[in-house]
Parts: C-alpha cells; structure tokens; sequence
C-alpha cells in the first residue's frame, strides 16, 4: 500500500481585468494551465478573462505568479481578482464559449501593428501567405477598426462575412497555435482582397504586375497618386522624393501648407528624412505605429511641397501588412497623407472613397474588410526621453485612461470642443477618450462625432446620466449636449477644461496654478479667452491672470489673417497702424463685430505678421508653427514683457514687446533674432505670472497646456525658468495639449462636481 498522501488539491476562480480580449490571452492562459497539469477552464466575458484552474497547490500558485508576469505582450492587466473555490476533482483544462449576457465593459483593443512572426510569412515565398496583405495573429492586425460591438468575437467584427476555410480553422481552433482564436484570422484562400481600380473606379489591368500591389508600386514610381484604403480610412499616395506629385497632390487635395506624413520603409530609410534618437526609435517600431515628428535633416531626400517651411517631418513606418509589401516595391519613402479634401473627415469606406476622392487619385488599391470606425493616424513628439502626443487616435484608441480617485459615481458623457475634437466616455474610474473626430465645422464631421458617441456607449456599455460640454452657445457639440434629453448638464469652461486634462493624467486633483494658452476658448464673462493664468482643481478655478486684452477685428476673419492682429497689437500699443491698414483699425476701434480677446495665439499671430513671416493662414496654429521655426537658436536676449497687477488679477502686458519687435523690423534686424527675443520674453513672463500666483497661494505645482503649449521652445524655456524656481512643472503627455484633451478635462471635471455633492445626476 502507497504511504504517499495526496497533495493538497487546491481550486481558484480568477477574473482578470483590462485590455485582455484579442490579445491571445485565452491561449496563454491554456498553455500554462497545460504547463502545471492544472484543470479547470477560461472564457472571454463583458468584464474580461474568467477562469478557474485546479491542481496541487504548488502549481496553483505558480500558476498565479505567472499569470501576471509571463502575460503576452499586448495584454494590460488592470485587476487580478482572485478567490478560492471547492475542488472538483478530475477533468481537462478547456477554452470555452464566450458568454454574451449582461452589461459590456470589455476595453477593446487598439489597433497593433504587424508583428515579427507574421512578418517572416509575408516574406517566406513557400509559405501560404506569402505576399498576403491581410495576414495577422492574435499579436497583431486590426482590432478597434473592425470591431462592431462585444464581446470581441468574429462574427461582431467586420470579418463576419468572411468563413475561414479549412486550414484557418484549425489554426484558430488549435490553443498551441499563434492564431488560436485570432479573430481576424484569414488567408489568401478565404479572406479579404485586394483590387487595383483605376481613376473611374473601374478594375485596372495589372500589366505585368505579379498582383495589385506590385502594379500600385509602379503607378507610384511613375508618378501617379493613388488612393490606398488601410487600418483606419484612405491614405493618399506618392513618392515623396517626386516634387511634381507632391505639388500636384497639394493641388488637388486644396491642401496649401499644411505638411503631409511620410511613411518609409524601415528604420534606416527613416534615419534618413529626420534626426532619431533612441525614444524616436522606440516610438517608430511601437506596435501603436503613430507617426513621429522630428527634427528633418537637411539632406533628406523630400520634394519641398511635402512640409513647406517646417522645421519638423512626420515619419511612420509600415503597420499592416498591405504597407510592409507597398513600401517593399516602392523602394522609397511615400507621402501617406489622408484621404480627405481639405477639412473633410477621412474617407473609410469604399463607395465614398471613391466619390470623394476621384478627382484626386489616379488610381484606388481597394480591399473588402469593411472598416467600422474611421481612426486617423496618431501623431507624437518626443519630449525629453518620452512621448508626448499631439493627436491621439489609431494605435491607441480605445485604451482607457484612468480616472483620478474614485473616478466618478455614475456614467458620464463628455462632448469635447470644436477643433480636434474628442467626446470621451466615463464609467467608474475609466475613462474612454475617443478617436480624432475633427473640426466639427460640417455636416459629415457632426455626423461621425454623433454616430462615435453611439458606438462607445454600446462598446463600454456607458448610459450617461450626466453629460459635460463646453460653455460655447455656438459650438456643434455643445448644441448636442444640449438636445440630449434625461441627463443632468454641467456645463465646463474651456480653459478650466484644459487645466482638469492635466491634472487628471497625472491622478492629481490640485489645486495647482496653470498657464493655459490657446487660440479661442469661451470665458465666462462671454469674451474670448485664450492666455488664462488659472488657480484651480478638478472641481473649481479662479482666473488669476490674464494677457492684455485687445480686440480680435473681424471675429473668425482675423483668425485666418493674422495681419489684422498685427494691426490690433499696434494700436493698443500706441502706434499708428500703416494706412493700408487703416480700414481694420477703425473696425478695432469701433469695436464693431471686434470682441475683446486675451489670446496668446492671437499674439503670436500678430507678430508672425510684422516679422513678415505669414499674414495669412491655412490652417490652425500655422503663423507660430513658422514663427518658432525662424527662430535663431543662438540668440540669447529676451523683449520685456511686464506682469501687472490690475486690481484683483495679474496682467501679462506684451505692448513694450510689440514695439520693440516693430521697432527691430523697421531696423532690418534678422527676424530669427526678433522670433527667438518674443518666445523668451513671453516665456519669461509667463513663468513670473505663475510663480506669483504659486507664491501667493502657497502652491507648487504649475500646468502648461493649451495648443499654443505645442510650441516646443515656449514650452522648455518656460519650463526651466518655472523649474529654476523651485515649481514643479506638468505636462500634459498621454493626451494632446490642443483641444484633442477637452472631453478629458470636461469629464474630470464633471466626475469631481458629482462625487463632491455638487452635481445631482437624473
Ligand atoms: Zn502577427
Ligand atoms: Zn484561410
Ligand atoms: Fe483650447
């Protein structure tokens, strides 16, 4: 008789939270059950990965430590709950079905770009998916793009129309496999494919070509645009070294200045059109694949009308498969720009694409894997050693971002701004920021900011009670707020909105003194704000501070023309505009049609146009963008620029610094000294006005955030005179500084009236 006593049986049921679907947990969590002899079973649900695993007790534990650490790679673990169960004995550990009943609050994962493994196939001429545009794993492919609802399973994704034949079935039916249950699993046998169309939209003749790639690469090497449908909508491409093309694509895309991105076809390629570090490296091979702006070297191989007068390129690299082979056959670097005339939303789907962009492509690359929610490229900056994002979108959409504390009580709704706008969804202590919606300046734009509230409500299961919105009368997405019936409103002022942003990324609730710059938010005293010394929390602000107020002659009309700003400036400074000018100048004075602004966006323009750099714009923040690009490093002076106190509040008072850049112009100074003397006499005063305000309320932390906080020497020299004081200095990092963060802001801002009592939900 065995003396042997058995081991103590233990039995766990675990529920593991995050971004955990679509990642290849379930297969992860089968081989290391299979690894320890465990039994017991694991399932994707609406609140994320439930499983429960029996075995000796050792091997339970084991089990348990390496749930968390040997975790795939794009999994994110938010919660681990654990708790112990009666064993039941014999069995096998199994995958089963998903359960589909109850409220969905799965984060569904973004985007991932192509990984190593299915690399290797694409490139492997004996292997079946040799040259397969649509070939992905559970490590990477579309996620969020194609995703029509949860939980996150193929027949709810735009897959759904396509049966997997025989060999991709057992693949996705195989745990030991890298496809097991990789939902957009296909091959050339029975998946999505690719088609060359020509200008009208009719099939083109391949010529020579092995396939619809290989004939695209040489349409692009011969000059032509073509439109080539991605992850998340159209691009628009061409060689980026052919200055015909690129002129011609500007041409017809009414796209005047505005840069375009660049894709190149690896690393190198990449090295060669901008300056990278180490984070710039780590950033362009990130599964997120934003693109990345960088310093662009003066050799780089680019026709001028790519980026006209920027100092900056934005470069990304190859994230499906379709670009790995495009890039390959081309064998230079493509401008990948949207596939949009000038404001208009991305074109997604096939039928538009080629309405709407048939008179600017020669040609269309078409394929049938429907896109479900149109996602523009993301775009980041490195900053320091990290990034800092300036359009958050594919890649990264729809990760959530943590609420601070407790988050808030009950589900929210927070409808952004007008430019760049986000919405952003809230349950709890997450927070859904949406992808980039756009200007909502037209019909179509309102129509996806409208039907993208819909389908994050479903996705995360959200039913706002409460619903946040600007204090603008005239926005479109504060209108919407309005018509929303049976919710309670809270309405969040811009500013205060960009200053919450902040806080809440870094899970603080202030107060904190914040310098935020703009180029129009609606104060409430009903004038434009836009250069705000603030004093607040989540919750409140008091505005400390403020630019010197001047009028803004014509409303939006002085918005694109930036000499009228100039003109502004110099009658308030005391100098008698030019009489070309004089028209405008009665119109400030008269105050006709001319409302009162404190806008450091404004500022910047009207001395972007007396240093002759730009008085007319084409697209936001278009004047600073040049401004700061001329500026001569070298120079070390600064205009003065005096903070006064004006009865309760602090004035920045920029009027000694206009006349001295008048007076400099006149003189012929370079204008490179002029730019550079403006950032740091403003950034000088800007820190003075925030350390004042920290000093008299006995506080340590300053914000900077704002679109004109995207000025990148503004930013380090007022970070360094506000660190040099001994303030600690926040920056906003996972969100835009730019209106992209509004909703954010709006919903922390929202969540802290509500948990504070002073906000009651219907
Ligand atoms: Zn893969
Ligand atoms: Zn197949
Ligand atoms: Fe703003």
């Amino acid at each position: 008789m065995s003396s042997e006593v058995a081991a103590p049986r233990r039995r766990a049921r675990v529920r593991v939270e995050g971004t955990v679907q679509g990642v290849g947990f379930r297969p992860f969590v089968y081989r290391l059950a299979a690894d320890l002899s465990l039994v017991g079973y694991v399932l994707n649900d609406e609140c994320g990965v439930l499983l429960e695993v029996e075995g000796s007790d050792r091997n339970v534990a084991r089990f348990l430590d390496r749930l968390a650490s040997n975790a795939p790679p794009l999994a994110v673990l938010e919660r681990i709950l654990c708790e112990e169960r009666e064993p039941l004995g014999a069995g096998r550990f199994e995958i089963r079905e998903s359960a589909r009943a109850g409220a969905a609050d799965v984060p569904v994962s973004p985007d991932t770009a192509t990984c190593a493994d299915c690399l290797h196939e694409l490139s492997d001429p004996v292997d079946r998916r040799f040259r397969y545009p649509f070939t992905n794993c559970t490590n990477c492919g579309p996620r969020y793009t194609i995703v029509r609802s949860v939980p996150y399973d193929r027949p709810l994704t735009t897959m759904a129309g396509f049966a997997m034949c025989a060999r991709c079935q057992a693949e996705y039916d195989d745990p030991g496999n890298r496809r097991f249950h990789a939902q957009p699993n296909a091959c050339p046998a029975c998946g999505p494919s690719l088609s060359l169309l020509d200008g009208s939209g009719q099939p083109a003749c391949l010529g020579g070509a092995r396939d619809a790639v290989e004939a695209t690469a040489e349409l692009l090497g011969r000059g032509r645009i073509v439109a080539v449908k991605g992850i998340g909508g159209y691009h628009l491409a061409c060689l980026a070294g052919d200055h015909t093309a690129v002129a011609e694509l500007r041409d017809r895309k009414h796209r005047e200045d505005k840069p375009f991105a660049l894709m190149a076809g690896a690393l190198d390629a990449a090295a060669r059109l901008v300056e990278i570090g180490p984070a710039e490296r780590r950033l362009l091979t990130s599964p997120a694949r934003p693109i990345v702006l960088a310093p662009r070297r003066s050799d780089a191989a680019v026709a001028p009308a790519v980026a006209p007068r920027a100092p900056e390129l934005g470069v990304m690299l190859p994230y499906s498969p379709l670009h790995h082979l495009l890039l390959g056959d081309v064998g230079h670097p493509l401008v990948m720009t949207s596939g949009n005339v000038s404001d208009e939303p991305i074109a997604y789907r096939n039928e538009d694409a080629l309405g709407r962009l048939a008179g600017i492509a020669d040609a269309f690359l078409v394929h049938d894997r429907p896109i479900e929610t149109r996602t523009d490229d993301s775009v980041v900056r490195v900053r320091g050693s990290r990034a800092a994002l300036h359009r958050r979108s594919r890649g990264y959409v729809p990760a959530s971002i943590p609420l601070p504390g407790a988050g808030t009580p009950v589900p929210l709704l927070a409808c952004g701004g007008e430019l760049k706008n986000t919405f952003c969804v809230a349950k709890g202590a997450r927070a859904w920021v949406s992808h980039h919606i756009g200007d909502l300046e037209n019909y179509e734009t309102l129509q996806s900011f409208a039907a993208g509230i819909e389908h994050f409500q479903h996705l995360f299961d959200v039913t706002p009670r409460v619903v946040a919105y600007d204090l603008h009368p005239e926005y479109l997405a504060t209108k919407y707020a309005l018509e929303r019936a049976e919710v309670a409103l809270v309405g969040v002022q811009h500013h205060h909105a960009h200053l919450a942003a902040c806080l809440a990324e870094y899970g603080e609730p202030g107060p904190a003194v914040a310098a935020i710059f703009d180029g129009t938010g609606y104060g409430t005293d009903g004038t434009i704000w836009g250069g705000e010394i603030l004093y607040g929390s989540l919750r409140h602000f008091t505005r400390i501070g403020h630019l010197l107020p001047v009028r803004l002659p014509g409303g939006p009309q002085a918005v694109r023309e930036p000499w009228r700003m100039a003109c502004a400036w110099l009658q308030a400074s005391g100098i008698e505009p030019p009489a070309d000018w004089q028209p405008i100048a009665r119109l400030a004075r008269s105050g006709l049609a001319s409302p009162w602004t404190t806008s450091v966006g404004r500022l910047f323009d009207a001395v972007a146009a007396l240093c002759g750099v730009r008085s007319e714009i084409h697209y936001e923040g278009q004047a600073a963008i040049e401004l700061e690009a001329t500026c001569d490093p070298r120079e070390r002076g600064a205009y003065r620029m005096p903070v006064r106190s004006r009865g309760e509040r602090l004035t920045i008072d920029p009027r000694e610094t206009i006349r001295a850049v008048a007076a400099d112009v006149e003189r012929g100074a370079p204008i490179g000294r002029v730019a550079s003397r403006f950032h740091r006499g403003l950034a000088r005063a800007t820190a003075a006005a925030c350390a004042r305000a920290a000093a008299e309320n006995r506080c340590d932390v300053v914000v900077l955030s704002g679109g004109v906080f995207a000025n990148r020497r503004l930013l380090e020299l007022t970070t360094s005179e506000l660190r040099a004081a001994s303030l600690r200095v926040l920056v906003p990092e996972r969100l835009p500084p730019g209106d992209g963060g509004i909703s954010y802001g709006q919903a922390a801002v929202a969540a802290s009236r509500i948990t504070a009592g002073e906000l009651s939900p219907c």
